[in-house]
C-alpha cells in the first residue's frame, strides 16, 4: 500500500520537473527568460496530499476552482507557504472566503465582484492580486467579458486600494486546431498591450493549460495553469 503510495508521490514530482522543462522549452523556442513564467499548479478534485507533494518538489502556486473544496486544503495546509489562486467561477454572494484565503483571483469577470473583494479584503493582507477574466472565443458558455468591455472595467478596478490589477486572463475554446489556440492567445497578449499603452501598468497574462501551454507561451504567457499533466487526469 505505502509503496503505491510512494510510486504516486514521485509520479507527481516528476510531472512537475517535466512541465517545468517543457515551460524551459518553449521559452528558450520564442526568445523569452523562463524566469517570466510561472507555473501554477491546478489542484481542483485532488486532495490536500497530492498539494503537499507537489509542494515539496518546489511548487508554490496553486489553483482552486471550487470554494468549499478548497477553503478544506487551504486550512489542512495552513503551515505551508503556499500561494493560492481562485480560478473557478466568481458569484457574488461567495466572494468573501475568496477575499479571506486567496492571493490571486484569475477569474475577475464584474465590477461588483471586484467591489466585493475590494470591502472584503482583511486588512491585515496585502491587495488582492487580480486578472480580469476576457472571453477571448466569444463563447456565449465561458465566463468573461468581452474584449470591447476590458478598458472600462480596468479603469474601475484600478480605483479600489484593495486590488491590485496584474493582468488578464482567458480560457480559450477547447480545439485542437493550433492556429485557432494561437490566435486567441495572441489577441490576448495584443489586449493586454493596448491596456498598458493606455497607462495601464500590467505583468501578466495568466493562459495555457495542459494541452495548449507550448502555445500560450509563445505567444506571451507569463502564468501557465496547468492541472492533468502534473496530478493527471480527473474524474469527469
Ligand atoms: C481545470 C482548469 C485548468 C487546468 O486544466 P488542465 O487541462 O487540467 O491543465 C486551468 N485553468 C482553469 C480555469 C481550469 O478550470
Amino acid at each position: 500500500m505505502s509503496q503505491s503510495k510512494q510510486a504516486g508521490s514521485r509520479d507527481i514530482a516528476d510531472k512537475i520537473d517535466a512541465v517545468r522543462h517543457s515551460i524551459d522549452q518553449a521559452a528558450a523556442k520564442s526568445g523569452r527568460n523562463p524566469a517570466d513564467i510561472h507555473l501554477l499548479a491546478v489542484s481542483k478534485t485532488r486532495p490536500a496530499a497530492d498539494i503537499e507533494t507537489a509542494f515539496h518538489a518546489g511548487q508554490r502556486d496553486f489553483g482552486e476552482n471550487y470554494l468549499q473544496e478548497a477553503i478544506e486544503k487551504i486550512q489542512a495546509l495552513q503551515e505551508l507557504p503556499i500561494t493560492w489562486h481562485f480560478i473557478g467561477r466568481m458569484q457574488s454572494n461567495k466572494t468573501r472566503p475568496i477575499a479571506e484565503n486567496f492571493s490571486w483571483v484569475h477569474t475577475l469577470s464584474s465590477l461588483k465582484h471586484a467591489r466585493r473583494i475590494n470591502e472584503q479584503r482583511p486588512e491585515n493582507l496585502p491587495a488582492m492580486n487580480v486578472c480580469i477574466q476576457v472571453n477571448i472565443s466569444h463563447e456565449d458558455s465561458k465566463g468573461g467579458i468581452n474584449s470591447e468591455q476590458v478598458e472600462q472595467l480596468a479603469t474601475e478596478i484600478s480605483k479600489l486600494p484593495g486590488i491590485r490589477l496584474r493582468g488578464l486572463m482567458a480560457i480559450p475554446e477547447a480545439t485542437e486546431n493550433r492556429e485557432v489556440q494561437r490566435k486567441a492567445f495572441a489577441n490576448l497578449a495584443g489586449l493586454l498591450s493596448q491596456l498598458n499603452l493606455k497607462g495601464f501598468e500590467l505583468d501578466t497574462l495568466s493562459m495555457g493549460m495542459s494541452g495548449d501551454m507550448e502555445i500560450a507561451i509563445e505567444e506571451g504567457a507569463t502564468i501557465v495553469r496547468i492541472g492533468t499533466a502534473i496530478f493527471g487526469a480527473r474524474a469527469p
